[in-house]
């Protein structure tokens, strides 16, 4: 027997549908035929239970998205309440909803510096992609038109429109897609465990600092708009740059006359403990993107947050009467913010102080596994970790590319009960829900530990 809606499917035609109907995400088409999906049930806390009835302990958060946790009951009566009450309300034509008004003040009030106007938008490719278009009409409305050219990280991901695919530098995304556009440029990313040099904090931030000082010169100071990136890279492996390296580059930016924007839809809603990434150094961003733990994954959306000193620009060199061209049926939509306000209450009530408390077990833990002799390197912040495997730990070889280690590793967590993501072969990244308790932290690295350990016989 199934669950919800799709009642009258049994397991097996549910698997069958999904092979000849859905066209998954970011998925190899083929693969998905061949080896059909992993169906997930329901889920209570931090684990979740698959058509089969087997329990998972997710350590991904879904995708590093469900900060509060499966089941929060307050949650789902806030969006019960305003489905019933009013399911839709349009932004267009000077309407506007109770929710999305309350939530937009409650971001704002905690927000970085003066990131005080709030876009919403249905995700996060889509906060990018209006974050891109409103520092296009900021340009034009500041009599600087020519500064078209952006620039990201080597690493960056940024979402899957054609803007936030192009400003993603991870080849997968470019493959077939005729980006990055012409006005989309990547510096390296600070990688401090396969840094070329000396690896010192401070030579990578100064190399980091360097690079998009040279790419603006390159393109020149005049055509550049802005400067992407994410506080940590997520998809890109995990990556947490080196401490004082966002501090720099804010004021790089700023140096440079250039736009500073954070990407924080995964570093966002207490991901690596603060509310934002950005808060650890003081760093106020121009703009800034969010999603995922916005709602905690209940209900899709994202939001761009724009200073006042862009907001005002474009207001006072646009004509009244003349819309700003940027908008969707969907914006600020109502059933999602009233989720996004019942997720800000469990943040404020205790989640992100439970979620720094799982943070700090889960570094203690992963730390303690380090000198496994196929672990690299061990990167963690917050509820935000990445696992680097090596073939060989003293010369740093990667895994031969012929062992497909992704699929294992994703095969043999999954029948040890625990959900994770593996990138590019060699990456492991972790992302607990903030309600993790230090059991389930631990529950999670213990059978991590032994999905890795089990590797070594073929390892090479
Ligand atoms: N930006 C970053 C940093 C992300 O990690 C993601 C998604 O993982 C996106 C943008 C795109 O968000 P979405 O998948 O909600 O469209």
């Amino acid at each position: 027997a199934t669950a919800g809606i799709a009642h009258d499917m049994n397991t097996e035609t549910l698997l069958r549908t999904d092979r000849d109907h859905l066209i998954h995400p970011v998925s190899s088409w083929k693969d998905h035929e061949a080896a059909g999906a992993r169906i997930l049930r329901s889920g209570k806390g931090a684990w979740v239970t698959d058509s089969e009835g087997r329990d998972l302990l997710d350590g991904f958060s879904g995708l590093w998205c469900v900060n509060v946790g499966y089941g929060c009951q307050s949650v789902v009566d806030a969006a019960t309440e305003q489905m019933s009450r009013l399911p839709y309300a349009t932004g267009y034509f000077g309407f506007a909803n109770e929710a999305a008004i309350a939530l937009a003040g409650r971001l704002a009030a905690k927000a970085p510096g003066d990131l005080n106007r709030v876009f919403f938008s249905q995700g996060g490719s889509d906060a990018v992609d209006s974050a891109l278009r409103f520092i296009r009409f900021y340009q034009h409305a500041r009599g600087t038109p020519q500064k078209r050219h952006v620039i990201g990280l080597s690493r960056g991901y940024h979402g899957s429109t054609y803007t936030g695919a192009g400003l993603t530098a991870l080849s997968v995304f470019h493959r077939d897609a005729d980006v990055p556009l012409a006005w989309q440029h990547h510096i390296p990313s600070p990688y401090p465990y396969r840094h070329a040099g000396d690896g010192q904090p401070e030579t990578i931030i100064a190399e980091s600092v360097a690079s998009l000082r040279r790419k603006v010169e390159e393109l020149g100071a005049d055509q550049v708009a802005a400067f992407f990136c994410e506080p940590i890279q997520g998809s890109g492996g995990v990556i947490v740059p080196p401490a004082g390296w966002l501090a720099a580059m804010r004021h790089t930016c700023t140096e440079l006359g250039i736009l500073f924007v954070a990407d924080e839809v995964i570093t966002g809603f207490g991901r690596t403990g603060p509310l934002f990434a950005c808060e650890t150094e003081q760093v106020v961003p121009d703009m800034m993107t969010v999603a995922k733990g916005l709602t905690a994954g209940y209900a899709p959306m994202g939001a761009v947050f724009m200073s006042d000193a862009i907001y005002t620009t474009i207001r006072d060199n646009t004509p009244a009467g003349v819309p700003i061209g940027h908008g969707m049926t969907y914006s600020a939509h109502p059933v999602s913010a009233a989720i996004g306000l019942a997720v800000l209450d469990l943040y404020e009530g205790g989640m992100l102080e439970n979620g720094r408390r799982a943070g700090a077990h889960l570094a203690e833990r992963l730390r303690a596994m380090a000198d496994h002799p196929l672990i690299g390197d061990v990167r963690v912040s917050g509820l935000l970790a990445g696992i680097e495997l090596v073939a060989d730990k003293a010369t740093k070889r990667k895994p031969a590319a012929d062992l497909q280690l992704a699929s294992t590793l994703s095969r043999a967590g999954y029948e040890a009960g625990i959900l994770f993501r593996a990138f590019g072969d060699d990456i492991i990244g972790l992302a607990p829900p903030l309600c993790c308790s230090t059991a389930e932290i631990d529950l999670l690295c213990d059978r991590l530990y032994r999905v890795i350990d089990d590797l070594r016989p073929t390892m090479r």
